[in-house]
């Protein structure tokens, strides 16, 4: 398979036994493309215009591994909704890392390969549906230029695979910058192996903070890093109404990409105690709450390195809470600042909170769609009866007000408000017909839907349903878990 140009140079499969078993996929029965990725196949500087789609689907269901591919399962641990606990790739192997052509460093992984010695109960396998849904959604995320892992193919196995039903079972084929999530640093760090550690900081600046390879404060400088990567991330999140749905420490990566699509998804009336997911019962990961979280989950990784951060544990631990207790202050500039872009406020007015929270607030009391509101305010699709109500004109007349400081144009105004907000999301229940449909076969609304979410943030001529949100008559939308 050297036509398609993989340049295999892997280093996690170096790294000592502790971070990793190396394992082989389980061969599948019967597999079938999908889905394929050919424009990103392309970025990757991959060439698959001369597979057939029977090779393909030996290669990305692992029947054919690429000759320098080394596979292997990752160890990591995580704290579960609060709860500690052992993990690993129970159903996932990485191929290796891949070099494209400026020498970027891509992880090729598989997910639903078969089982590992990390399994646990787990078959080792997943889902059609589940496998599908985290190709469109993370396609998605990337096209709303949010970090993360992207997806390259989705194979069929031709194996059945048992949950509450039978279920066809698939293999998603993902591309990260790198699987080393906080979770890596908890199963290393529980071993107590600062040999090991010191090797993992190492590794992962390398990887990804190269800027730090020669700082004398590695451990401090690489949690600084990281809090500053996360917390924009985070941001991203807020600014397009998403809920990752299960921010557990081993579904965050260190590269601050978002990782693992389980149960998320895209919020629709503006409420920030939005949870979409079946199993999150107290609104752990509820939108408003996803900023804390994610302070929660650093304050781990912070634990995780403070043996690195200095000899003295007392004054280690000081420095690393310092970071930790800044996380607020950070969040903060960087929200305010991404609220402001999305109604296009140039500068700082001592006012702008209390602008942003009032609309906010309004439209959590109306009931207000969050990105067909920013819609409306850049006026496009502006019809809707709720936002002639009198208390949101009022508002309107105080944005209107503020803008004027803008000290620049109207057309500067909708530009900034353009970048910023989509003007379609993958809206829950066209997600939920593209994958019933697909699960019996038809891929064509899957495909429209893909189509139309690679350009979230231009007017296209789509139809009222890719931009309303579903009936508020229909039932409270809900998700699972991805197995
Ligand atoms: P996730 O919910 O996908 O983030 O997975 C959490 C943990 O459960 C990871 O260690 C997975 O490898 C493991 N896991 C999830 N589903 C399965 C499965 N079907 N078989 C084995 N392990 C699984
Ligand atoms: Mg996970």
């Amino acid at each position: 398979m050297d036509k398609v140009n993989w340049k295999f140079d892997n280093t996690y499969s170096k790294l000592s036994k502790s971070f990793r078993e190396l394992i082989k996929p389980t061969p599948v029965h019967k597999p079938e493309i999908i889905i394929f990725n050919y424009q990103l196949a392309k970025d990757l500087n991959l060439d698959f215009s001369k597979v057939s789609n029977d090779e393909l689907s030996n290669i990305f269901s692992g029947n054919d591994l690429p000759k320098e591919s080394q596979t292997l399962a990752q160890a990591y641990a995580g704290h579960q909704f609060g709860h500690f606990t052992m993990l690993g790739d129970g159903r996932a192997v990485l191929l290796g890392e891949h070099l494209d052509s400026k020498k970027n460093r891509y992880d090729i992984q598989f997910k639903g390969s078969g089982r590992t010695s990390f399994s646990r109960g787990g078959d080792g396998r997943a889902a059609l549906g589940p496998m599908l849904r985290e190709y469109l959604i993370s396609e998605a995320i990337h096209s709303l230029n949010i970090p993360t892992t992207r997806s390259l193919a989705v194979v069929k196995t031709g194996e059945k695979v048992v949950r509450e039903n039978l279920l066809e079972g698939a293999i998603l084929t993902r591309i990260a910058s790198s699987h080393i999530r906080v979770g890596t640093f908890q199963y290393i760090a529980a071993t107590q192996n600062i040999e090991n550690l010191n090797t993992l900081v190492d590794y992962t600046i390398n990887r990804h903070y190269p800027e730090l390879i020669s700082s004398k404060f590695k451990a401090y400088d690489l949690l600084n890093k990281v809090i500053e990567r996360q917390c924009s991330l985070v941001t991203n999140w807020m600014r397009v109404g998403f809920i990752h749905g299960v921010m557990n420490t081993d579904n965050m990566s260190v590269s601050g990409e978002t990782i693992d699509y389980g149960p998320c998804a895209f919020m629709d009336y503006y409420d920030p105690k939005t949870v979409f997911s079946s199993i999150d019962k107290f609104g752990r990961y509820a939108f408003s709450n996803q900023p804390p979280i994610t302070k929660w989950n650093l304050a781990r990784f912070a634990e995780c390195i403070v043996p690195l951060i200095d000899k003295s544990e007392d004054y280690a631990i000081k420095l690393a809470t310092d970071l930790i207790d800044n996380f607020q202050n950070i969040y903060e500039e960087k929200w305010l600042k991404m609220m402001r872009n999305k109604l296009g406020l140039f500068g700082e007015d001592k006012n702008d909170k209390k602008l942003i929270t009032d609309l906010l607030d309004w439209m959590k009391k109306n009931k207000a769609d969050y990105t067909n509101t920013f819609c409306h305010l850049m006026d496009i699709r502006s019809n809707d009866d709720i936002y002639k109500k009198t208390n949101f004109l009022a508002w309107i007349d105080k944005w209107k007000k503020r803008s004027d400081l803008n000290n620049s144009s109207k057309e500067n105004q909708i530009k900034l408000m353009k970048l910023n907000n989509p003007i379609v999301i993958p809206r829950n229940h066209k997600v939920e017909e593209a994958l019933t449909d697909a699960d019996k076969g038809n891929l064509d609304k899957i495909m429209k839907l893909l189509n139309i979410l690679k350009d979230p943030y231009s007017s296209q001529d789509i139809t009222s349903e890719y931009h309303l949100p579903a009936p508020k008559s229909s039932k409270k939308y809900q998700t699972f878990c991805g197995t």
